[in-house]
Formats: structure tokens, sequence, C-alpha cells
């Protein structure tokens, strides 16, 4: 089906099923089919109020997690929250913070299976300026879930967020689902910092496929930044592969 095809098709979908907000539930107002252009730019499953709540990082922020610091700051790079952490990453960038409607799309997407929310949070990255000029051109390493965790959902939300991340920063960016995840570890918030760190060693290798290229630009992709440590894991394994430039970028900073 052509574009034409498409929008006319979502038109008569929209009528019947008019988009509801997945923050507050309300109606979506959508731009006529007359207008696909403007439709395709704007979100379509966040109201226009809770769109304006969205809060977009921007500079200046932590180097590592990409929390925003707030005033004036000078020589201080790193938050107090990754003084532990140790990176074996060199940066991180984080789109939004994590909270109202941008964990309303998290949420939608990790435990509703609710895969249309994508195309919003694809949008959520393009108005990420910032964080698009570090994107492009490199390729995107999701974080992987263990094979028993995504038969359970049926996806891995990383990778499908590192393809929504592809797609708005345009072709010469690409996913390459590198790494596997090869110990079943427990649901992280049961246990304390330590318990975590073992937990997490060595939980991550490579996959089969495509070798890592030293001479490429690497960044890993999650949905959220918590601890940071589940993405220094990963870092670590990509690390011992051999990767030299070696970033982060989380849709959300939690
Ligand atoms: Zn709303
Ligand atoms: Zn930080």
């Amino acid at each position: 089906m052509n574009s034409r095809g498409m929008t006319l098709m979502r038109g008569v979908a929209d009528v019947v099923f008019p988009p509801a907000c997945v923050h507050c539930r309300a109606i979506v107002e959508t731009s006529p089919i007359d207008q696909p252009v403007e439709a395709e730019r704007g979100f379509r499953h966040l109201c226009i109020r809770c769109a304006a709540q969205l809060e977009f990082v921007r500079p200046p922020h932590c180097s590592t997690c990409g929390h925003p610091f707030y005033g004036v700051v000078e020589g201080e790079r790193m938050c107090v929250k990754c003084e532990g952490l140790d990176p074996a990453f060199r940066q991180g960038w984080t789109a939004v913070l994590f909270k109202g409607p941008a964990r309303s799309l998290v949420i939608e997407l990790k435990y509703h299976r609710g895969l249309h929310v994508l195309a919003d949070m694809r949008e959520v990255f393009r108005r990420s300026t910032a964080l698009m000029e570090q994107v492009r051109g490199a390729y995107l390493v999701p974080v992987p879930l263990h094979a028993r965790k995504s038969r359970e959902r049926g996806y891995n939300q990383a990778l499908l967020l590192a393809n929504a991340l592809a797609a708005a920063a345009g072709e010469e960016t690409r996913v390459q689902p590198l790494l596997r995840r090869v110990v079943d570890t427990p649901t992280q918030t049961a246990f304390d910092r330590r318990t975590r760190m073992a937990n997490l060693k060595n939980a991550f290798a490579l996959a089969p496929g495509p070798a890592l290229n030293p001479a490429l630009h690497y960044i890993l992709v999650d949905d959220v930044f918590t601890t940071g440590s589940t993405l220094n894991s990963c870092a670590r394994a990509l690390r011992r592969a051999g990767a030299l430039s070696l970033d982060v970028v989380t849709f959300g900073h939690g």
C-alpha cells in the first residue's frame, strides 16, 4: 500500500478507534488526513498537554548518564549518582527525564505490548537535537534481554528503540545487536548494589554474527538509565571484544 493509502487507512482507524493519550487517556486530536506530513511529525499517543510536559534534556548534563545539571556548572562533568560507577563507556546521553508522559510511553511499550508508541518515541528522539548529533553515523547496540525473557515478552524493547533511533537519525546510522545475555539475572530491584554488580558480572557476551570492528563508533541503547550498572556490564563486554569508541544513549533517565 502506498503512503497515501496508509494515511487513509489510518484516518479510518482513527475515526473508529480514536487514539487515546497513553498518559492521561484524553482523546488525541490528530491533523486532518489531507495533511499527512504534519500528522507524521506530531505525537499520536500523547495529547498536546502531555506532550508539552515532556522534559527534554538540554546541556549541561552529566557526561556519564546524561542527567541535566541545573544552573551554572563549571568543571563538574559527572553527577553524584555516577561517581561510584567507573564507566567503561565514554559518554552518555538521554532524551528525556523518566517521569510523567515519558514514563507512560516506556511502560506502554515494555509492559502493555504497546508497540504503537514507538512512533512517538522516535519523535522524542528526533526532537533531541544534541543527542541526535552524537548518534548519526554510529552503530547502535541494543541492551539484550535473556532469551527466556525475550520469548515471554515477544520482543526486546531496547532493540525496537534502537530501530526507532536509527530511523530518526537517517540511513547512515545502523543497528547491530552485537550482544547476548548469557546469565538470566533476577529482577534487579530485589538486590542491593553489591549483589546487583555481582549478578551482572559476565552477564553479557558477544552474539553470533558480524564481528565487532574497532574502527567503528558504537552506541549502547536502552530504554531507561537507572543505576547504569546494566549498561556498564554491556560496555565491558564490548570493550573486551575490542570496541574503542563507545557511548551510551537512553530514552529516559530515571
Ligand atoms: Zn494526555
Ligand atoms: Zn550521572
